[in-house]
């Protein structure tokens, strides 16, 4: 399945330049955090909390990233 990108640049004024993101890439900053608690928590060896961390962290992202809010 392909992810259709729907970034994009918008011109706000003349020669200012905004990016409109699309839902997965806007909700690409708090992916990026998840993933760090989570493998955060492997290196720390917390590996009974491990695969709780990564069902709640990985929903909470995924339904950021789908649902474009
Ligand atoms: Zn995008």
């Amino acid at each position: 399945m392909e992810y259709q990108c729907t970034c994009q640049v918008v011109e706000v004024e003349y020669g200012e330049t905004e990016i409109v993101y699309c839902p997965l890439h806007k909700s690409a900053p708090e992916l990026y955090e998840a993933l760090k608690e989570v493998l955060n928590d492997a290196n720390n060896g917390s590996f009974t909390s491990l695969a709780g961390s990564v069902q709640k962290l990985g929903e909470q992202a995924l339904a950021k990233a789908e649902g474009g809010k």
